[in-house]
């Protein structure tokens, strides 16, 4: 029985229940999962929830789960994604059984199957082109037709799939076609193709191969050959099952009660993004964003680049959970679940984005003083840090206004007190403005009996605002984040790369905390009363100062 738990709280879907039914009934002795990328790309959110549920099923059943590259199409394919895919499947926490697997080191076993189906047969080498394969295919409505090479003779067709390996014939001159029945209420029943002719040199196989096996023909054969129990796939191969159990049951070596097993979940679509492969590569083709892992997309590269954890993924899948319901899902528990991570194990530090000076009247000129605060205001283990204060500070923009608008508002305004976080309590005076009439200096005055305690004549300050001392401070770029397009579907619309978000990246200059300096990448930091940051080295090559990507604000900003 399955050990699973998240939280001390088992997580229950259909596909567990199969397991278990499946272990009950003594089907297999234990079972076996696979990862199948096609490296035709970067891995994204989605793929993470078929990683999440393909490596976890294996690690809570004690089984196994496979990476395997599903390359059969070297037109599209690479070396660049076959390093990333591992890369950030290791990232995400996970690590396959043995070597990484190759479809492609199957290649002379399906052939070899392939011969057997025309010994059966069950196979045979069509030469319909394109147009009229579509003709004779039918319609729903309407039966196909059976191709005029459907007849041919083992004999002719064994020779004629040998050439076709021998690179006698041209690209789509002519394919292999299962022989099954061109009547079947599922199109892909319709005498499918299994192999066609390719003549682009592949990244693992090089030009030994001029024929490539259809993913239909090759997916559930390599899943046979592997020893996978349960083929977990998303909802759009809910028919192509069909002809998973139809290769296997009429090849000898798999026709078994305990050969593998297709079972469909729904794919994770993001609301405001777009997920398929082809549509990132686009925007990254076309320059639209920085590359594949620009931090607004969805790819895992570009998330963990944004400061995402490998755990708040994690949890985020969790949250969703596995079934065959087609939705959207909102980014808010994407949000949530990073937000949940990192308040938890992130140090607090303070970093003003947008500055305005602010200048202690009262405070002497030279002096520099050092005061302590918490890294975690409710983990005191994580210790302290030193930050300081003196005559001139910044404060973000928006924490001041010339008068406060209303009673409640908690920030500085003339005349109304506010604290400085982990500082003193400061007044201020009177404010310059620039030509445009945007305020750049607020002068104030300060309580130096306020440092730790409230003032002691009585006087309630409510409002609690961030600052940096200006003479320590690091000047820093922050890089703030929108959703990547303006619709909630935007991969519904042909022209989806015309709905991108122009406030999707913003760039301020702004000042950060001394320490900071010392920042790691992909370490999460809480700017106080902003959000989490983390360091982006990457960008940094390209200019002259720190450069902290948003990574998500402190509060949900998106279902308002
Ligand atoms: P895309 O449509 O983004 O190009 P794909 O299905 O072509 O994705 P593959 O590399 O073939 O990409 O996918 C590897 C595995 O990840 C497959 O088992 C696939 O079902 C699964 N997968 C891909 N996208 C999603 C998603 N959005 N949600 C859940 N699983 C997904
Ligand atoms: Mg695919």
């Amino acid at each position: 029985m399955s050990d699973n738990t998240t939280n001390n709280k088992p997580i229950v879907n259909f596909i567990r229940h199969q397991i278990d039914d499946d272990l009950n009934a003594k089907l297999y002795n234990g079972i076996q999962t696979r990862f199948p990328p096609e490296p035709n790309g970067y891995l994204h959110i989605g793929h993470a929830k078929s990683i999440c549920l393909n490596f976890g099923l294996a690690k809570d059943y004690k089984g196994k789960c496979n990476l395997r590259f599903d390359d059969t199409n070297p037109a599209k394919e690479a070396l660049e994604f076959v390093e990333s895919i591992k890369n950030d499947v290791q990232w995400l926490g996970f690590d396959w059984e043995a070597e990484v697997r190759y479809s492609s080191s199957y290649f002379s076993k399906f052939y070899q199957y392939a011969i057997e189906l025309i010994n059966k047969d069950l196979a045979y080498v069509c030469f319909l082109n394109a147009e009229e394969t579509r003709e004779y295919r039918g319609t729903l409505k309407e039966a196909g037709k059976n191709s005029p090479h459907r007849e041919t003779t083992k004999a002719d067709n064994l020779a004629l799939l040998a050439q076709m390996k021998e690179g006698k014939f041209s690209e789509g001159e002519c394919v292999l076609r299962a022989k099954i029945d061109m009547a079947s209420p599922f199109m892909c029943m319709r005498d499918p193709a299994l192999y066609r002719i390719r003549f682009d040199k592949h990244h693992q196989t090089s030009n030994e191969w001029r024929i490539y096996p259809m993913y239909d023909f090759a997916h559930c054969i390599s899943d046979a050959i592997e020893g996978v129990t349960h083929s977990l796939c998303t909802l759009e191969f809910q028919d192509n099952r069909r002809l998973y159990d139809w290769v296997l049951e009429n090849l000898d070596d798999f026709n078994r009660p305990n050969r593998p097993h297709q079972y469909e979940f729904s794919r994770l679509n993001l609301e405001y993004t777009v997920m398929s492969k082809r549509k990132l590569q686009q925007l990254v083709e076309d320059n639209l964003v920085s590359g594949w892992d620009d931090p607004r997309l969805p790819t895992l590269s570009g998330l963990r680049r944004r400061g995402y954890t490998a755990a708040s993924i994690r949890d985020f899948i969790d949250r969703i959970g596995i079934s065959k319901v087609d939705s959207m899902t909102d980014m808010a528990i994407l949000e949530a679940a990073v937000r949940d991570d990192l308040n938890a194990v992130a140090p607090r530090t303070m970093g003003v984005i947008d500055p305005i000076k602010v200048i202690i009247e009262n405070y002497p000129e030279t002096q520099v003083e050092t005061l302590q605060a918490p890294i975690h205001p409710q983990n005191e283990a994580m210790g302290k840090r030193e930050i300081f204060f003196s005559r001139v500070l910044y404060i973000d923009r928006a924490d001041f206004e010339e008068i406060a608008p209303n009673k409640k508002f908690k920030r500085l305004a003339i005349g109304k007190e506010v604290r400085l976080r982990n500082a003193y309590v400061i007044n201020a005076t009177t404010f310059d403005t620039d030509f445009d009439g945007n305020v750049t200096t607020v002068y104030a005055t300060y309580d130096p009996e306020t440092l730790g305690k409230n003032p002691a004549d009585g006087r309630k300050v409510k409002g609690v605002i961030h600052f940096v001392e200006a003479s320590r401070a690091i000047e820093a770029e922050f890089r703030l984040y929108d959703r990547l397009f303006t619709l909630e579907n935007p991969g519904k619309n042909e022209h989806f790369e015309q709905l991108l978000n122009p406030k999707s990246l913003v760039t301020t200059y702004g000042f950060v905390e001394p320490s900071m300096k010392n920042a790691k990448p992909e370490q999460a930091y809480q700017f106080e009363r902003e959000g989490y940051f983390c360091r982006d080295n990457a960008a940094e090559a390209e200019g002259k100062y720190i450069v902290f990507n948003k990574t998500v604000g402190l509060r949900d900003t998106w279902s308002n």
